[in-house]
């Protein structure tokens, strides 16, 4: 028999994690009560307020997988940035190129050498030919939906019910009875998202046919392994199948890659030769500098260069000032050469198998019915049996309070998890004991909650 919680205790256990987090935070607690007159919410973004605590821990520094706070605790950072920090905190490398960059201008609206060399190294990861950059991977997606939508001359974008890819409005809708819906939380939608997005449940071909048949979608915009509502992996012939739906529809296929990078150096689409249309990877691309890249296949690169006149290509909505400016540049060749690399990722996959196994054995050891699930150097564990195979599955099963509870434990043991999900990512200075150490911390919080 599985166990169930018991949300009596759980309430009470929260109460002790969070008098123990004041009191062991007041330079944190300082600083949140000065930053609420200037910062709306007291925090720079008001993503920051989902930390699990009562305020956030303020940030004094960081190194490789462990930062600091003002209050002088080290940290295990099992969040890093919710992947943007993947190749470590301040990496000694990036840092001399950004230095070295800083001195020699920032930003002129000038290419720089080191954007070939980026493109060139993209080339050889993914296969795709030609690449544009980004401050973000949102702008890089929004870049790319307009793209597809000139080359189509289609207006809808399909995605994935529960799926993330940054503030892009036609993806901030879910499934309701088969209706595209607003996503929950949604502040201030353009227009109805049912006039912009049909959305499906991944793993689903059927559904993907249906939708694709409308022949009005630009792309079908989709993570490789779905990794913002937990971990859900691909059945192993979808990606084949839903490639071919998308030729036989004329929909293009675009594969963002921005978390999914965890998987390889050429991710998921080089793991598993996805051979997307378009495809776009931020964060993790410049170690933490602002920065991000969409990659287009040698017929969609045609069609839209086609398009632009020569005229207009500074006002056609595909821009942003800073894009591809040397700072940006310099830190993503810095990455690209020595972080993520082959050697990178295998010390980082078996870290993150560490994790999957010992939060696995917890698991199993509490007679809980919860699972967790790897992708390449993350892992992530989900409150429900089996590994849900779509996003209406796993979005059912999230639990808040239990997430929060959970996350909050951790904090006040010096371990960091992501405030969106139960999420735990690898750096290549993340080491075995790192490791063990959140094990352990997971351990006490089940037998504390279940005992
Ligand atoms: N794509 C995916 C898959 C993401 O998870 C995110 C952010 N979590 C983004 C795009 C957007 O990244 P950014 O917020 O840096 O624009």
């Amino acid at each position: 028999m599985a166990t169930a919680i018991n949300r009596a205790k759980l309430r009470s256990l929260r109460h002790r994690e969070e008098q123990q987090f004041l009191a062991s935070h007041p330079n944190s607690a300082a600083l949140y009560a000065r930053a609420k007159n200037s910062l709306l919410g007291g925090v720079p973004m008001n993503w920051m307020k989902k930390w699990p605590g009562p305020f956030p821990v303020f940030l004094a520094h960081a190194k490789g997988a462990h930062f600091t706070d003002v209050d002088n605790h080290d940290y295990i950072d099992l969040c890093l940035g919710d992947t943007g920090a993947m190749t470590g905190h301040s990496p000694e490398i990036v840092a001399e190129a950004v230095a070295h960059r800083a001195r020699q201008g920032l930003t002129t609206m000038l290419p720089t050498e080191d954007a070939l060399w980026v493109g060139e190294d993209l080339q050889k990861r993914f296969g795709l030919p030609f690449w544009q950059f980004t401050l973000t991977a949102t702008d890089a997606n929004r870049f790319a939906i307009r793209i597809a939508r000139e080359i189509t001359q289609r207006s809808k974008v399909l995605v994935f019910n529960y799926c993330y890819h940054g503030t892009v409005d036609e993806t901030f809708a879910t499934l309701e009875r088969e209706t595209v819906v607003s996503r929950r939380g949604n502040i201030g939608p353009p227009v109805n998202p049912a006039e912009t997005t049909r959305i499906v449940e991944f793993n689903d071909l059927n559904a993907l046919e249906a939708a694709l048949k409308h022949n009005d979608v630009a792309c079908v915009l989709g993570e490789p392994a779905m990794t913002n509502v937990g971990i859900i992996l691909p059945d192993t012939d979808y990606w084949p199948a839903a490639r071919e739906l998308c030729r036989r529809y004329g929909s293009l296929f675009l594969a963002d890659e921005t978390h999914t990078i965890c998987a390889g150096p050429g991710g998921c689409t080089a793991e598993w030769q996805l051979d997307p249309d378009i495809l776009v990877f931020g964060k993790a691309i410049g170690s933490g500098i602002p920065g991000a890249t969409f990659g287009l296949s040698e017929e969609v690169a045609q069609r839209i260069s086609a398009r632009i006149q020569l005229e207009d290509c500074d006002v056609g909505g595909i821009g942003g000032t800073l894009a591809g400016n040397a700072l940006s540049l310099a830190a993503m060749r810095a990455t690209l050469e020595h972080l993520l690399t082959p050697e990178s990722f295998a010390r980082m996959i078996p870290l993150a198998r560490n994790f999957n196994d010992g939060v696995a054995s917890e698991i199993k050891k509490h007679k809980l019915p919860w699972n967790v699930t790897q992708l390449g150097a993350r892992a992530e564990y989900t409150f429900t049996q089996s590994a849900p195979r779509n996003g209406r599955e796993s979005a059912a099963a999230s639990d808040f309070e239990l997430e929060r509870f959970l996350h909050l434990y951790a904090l006040n043991r010096n371990i960091l998890l992501t405030p969106f999900h139960n999420m735990a990512l690898m750096c290549p200075a993340t080491t075995p004991s790192d490791i063990d150490a959140h094990t352990k911390a997971f351990a006490c919080a089940l037998d504390e909650l279940v005992s």
